[in-house]
């Protein structure tokens, strides 16, 4: 008998039938002799209308009273998840975060969890039912209720599967697993058997929304291992790991295209020490977070002026401008130029580590497609560059012929 935690999306969630599919899946799990913990998200759109429900009595709600009303999505769910277990003859008891044990700081909207006592759980489990717990939510340890942020159920289904020390974790999504790239721009991308923690990060933060980032590394530091899966079918999704020997034999595991980016450059800045400092941590303040950055040599050897590019997400895009209009008097550069006609194609693999010319040949399939590159970062395991977003469609199609077939 193992324990599995079944953690089912918005859209596998998303209206009565697929409520009642979901339930006729948990109960085939649970008749191969398994107990089953099933963690739910709100029905697809509920958070987003329950936000903009909210924006309309307030325009600043207060962040507590968010927590409130977003968390009644998944309470929703559950309850619904239990009565349709129970029509089809299956004990189920639905539980908040709070019932779940899920402790969390005090942060609204974006709470982290602290700890989770899994006691409640385990006896209903050992009692003969499936438990079923809302994800994206927990409570303080004063028992206000918080939410963990968006996409915050992947983080209660990879939490509660380390507390509760689970067999398998298996997240059910509308998609078959992980892919290559995105399939909506890449026919010929192919879903991964599996794919290495690092991996998964990488291609998240380069614009693969399969999961919740923090989730991925919630897992990492706890070895939580687990498979992303679809809900619509039986096939085999993609397993989730720690990196091992034989991963590293395949170079590029996946490209990703993030159009959601955009850049900025002070023009003229001057070439002395603190003027990047002093340029980010006014960025930090203002809590807008930066990607690529590039700086480039400076000319004039006696007041030397450079450039400094960098990217954001671009609805920060017009917070940044104001962040540094704001030091210009200050840095004294000369102008700042903005583009959000930009996107950053990434290229993610362990196996590069081990293998040379990885970026050299990223780059000559770029030449080869016409393709100007306007800034390059890299990690250990990527390579990042922002080119035109007119052309990020075809350039991905090409560095994923060039890679992966
Ligand atoms: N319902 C929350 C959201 O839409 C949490 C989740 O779905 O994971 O962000
Ligand atoms: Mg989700």
């Amino acid at each position: 008998m193992a324990l599995i935690v079944q953690k089912y999306g918005g859209t596998s969630v998303g209206d009565a039938d697929r409520i009642k599919n979901v339930a006729r899946r948990v109960a085939e799990s649970r008749a191969g002799g398994h107990q089953i913990v099933v963690v739910v998200s709100a029905m697809s759109g509920v958070t987003d209308s329950l936000i903009a429900l909210a924006k309309k009595v307030a325009d600043t709600p207060p962040e507590r009273e968010m927590d409130v009303l977003l968390a009644t999505g998944e309470q929703t769910t559950i309850a619904l998840m239990a009565m349709a277990l129970h029509a089809i003859g299956v004990p189920a008891v639905s539980l908040t975060g709070a019932q779940a044990g899920i402790v969390t700081d005090g942060v609204h909207t974006k709470a982290k969890i602290k700890n989770i006592t899994p006691k409640e759980t385990h006896r209903l489990l050992d009692a003969g039912n499936v438990v079923i717990v809302a994800g994206f939510q927990g409570q303080t340890p004063a028992g206000q209720i918080t939410t963990l942020g968006r996409g915050g159920s992947d983080l209660t289904a990879i939490a509660l599967a380390a507390a509760l020390q689970a067999d398998l974790c298996q997240i059910y999504t509308d998609v078959e697993g992980v892919y290559t790239a995105d399939p909506r721009i890449v026919p010929s991308a192919r879903k991964l058997d599996e794919i290495a923690y690092d991996e998964m990060l990488e291609l998240a933060g380069s614009g693969a929304k399969v999961m919740q980032l923090r989730s991925v590394e919630i897992a990492k530091k706890f070895g939580v291992v687990f498979e992303v899966r679809s809900s619509m079918s039986n096939q085999p999704g993609t397993i989730v790991k720690e990196e091992t020997r034989s991963m590293e034999d395949i170079v590029v595991r996946g490209v990703a295209l993030d159009k959601n980016q955009a850049k900025l450059t002070l023009v003229g800045v001057p070439d002395r020490p603190g003027i990047a400092a002093r340029t980010f941590r006014a960025l930090a303040e203002a809590a807008i977070s930066v990607d690529v950055i590039v700086q480039n040599v400076s000319h004039a050897a006696a007041a030397p002026l450079t450039d400094l590019s960098f990217t954001v997400d671009k609805p920060d895009l017009a917070k940044a401008r104001l962040v540094i209009e704001g030091l210009k008097a200050d840095i004294g550069f000369q102008e700042v130029t903005s583009d959000e006609s930009i996107c950053k194609l990434s290229i993610v693999g362990v196996g590069m580590r081990s293998h040379v010319g990885v970026a050299a040949r990223m780059f000559e399939t770029l030449a080869a497609e016409g393709v100007n590159i306007g800034m390059i970062s890299t990690s250990e395991i990527k390579v990042s560059v922002v080119i035109d977003i007119a052309q990020g469609d075809r350039a991905l199609r090409a560095v994923h012929s060039a890679f992966l077939g």
